[in-house]
């Protein structure tokens, strides 16, 4: 069945992030806004997450929204200000690329390429961050089997890159209660499949902040060796995803129990 995966056999890739392999023990949790927003905006969610206990600061600055009337981003600005925050917390910078033509714009801002679900199958984008020198965070696209998946992250390694860390973000399906369904079998067939780290989205998997906790624990109970969470200090009013944004106190509380569960285990 899986006679196209010819690098990612399923033997151990250590990926390392500010220099730390990720795995259960030493988790990757990516935390802030959807987007950027403002320059205090990402610096003071940047300064509350540090504290908490992220190790890498996410936040979009090239926006892929469904319509085009929405909040886009506030682009090569945006990155700045998320290369500011970085250097004022020390933790590293994930953003999503949407297009090769930004690979140099990126590899001067941002220490993670983000390939979102939008873009999993760009297979010209993925043969560019073959040759890229950073990790790639590859999330799951929204309509892709796991072998799909598989054959993607297959592309930036036969390219040059296997330096990738997946993201199961969830999966369209007939229910519509969730924004996604978050398929948290995939987290330990990944693994198995392919030996990169793989991380959960709970905040694109559910659409709904209440659910952004108790999906983290359960992707952890799966093995996953990080997390992606969408954080904001006024999430009503954010530009984009306020719904499955949680609010620093939240993130603190889910902190705490990602601790507590890794020094159980
Ligand atoms: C995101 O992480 O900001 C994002 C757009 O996610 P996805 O590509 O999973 O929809
Ligand atoms: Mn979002």
């Amino acid at each position: 069945m899986m006679e196209d995966k010819k690098i990612l056999t399923g033997k151990k890739i250590h990926v390392k992030v500010n220099g730390k392999i990720i795995d259960q023990k030493n988790p990757l949790i990516i935390a802030g806004p959807c987007a950027v927003e403002s320059r205090e905006q990402i610096i003071h969610i940047a300064k509350i997450v540090k504290k908490y206990g992220a190790t890498a600061l996410r936040g979009g600055a090239f926006k892929p929204r469904t319509s085009p009337y929405s909040f886009q981003g506030l682009g090569v600005e945006g990155l700045k200000y998320l290369k500011e925050a970085s250097e004022l917390t020390g933790l590293p910078v994930v953003t999503e690329i949407t297009d090769a033509k930004y690979i140099d714009l990126f590899n001067t801002y941002v220490d993670v390429f983000q390939v979102g679900s939008r873009n999993m199958n760009n297979y010209s984008l993925l043969k560019a961050l073959g040759k890229v020198d950073k990790p790639i965070l590859l999330k799951r696209g929204m309509s892709s089997t796991i072998y799909e998946w598989i054959l993607a992250a297959e592309y930036l390694a036969e390219f040059g890159n296997t330096d990738i860390i997946l993201c199961e973000r969830g999966i369209r399906t007939f229910d519509t209660y969730t924004r996604n369904t978050l398929d948290l079998a995939a987290i330990p067939i990944m693994k198995k499949e392919t030996g990169l780290p793989v991380i959960v989205d709970p905040s694109h998997g559910t659409g709904r902040r209440e659910l952004v906790c108790i999906m983290t624990k359960a992707a952890i109970a799966a093995g996953a060796d990080g997390a992606i969470i969408e954080v904001h200090n006024d999430p009503d009013n954010a530009l984009s995803d306020g719904h499955q944004s949680i609010k620093p106190e939240q993130f603190k509380e889910l902190m705490s129990v990602y601790k507590k569960i890794l020094t159980q285990q």
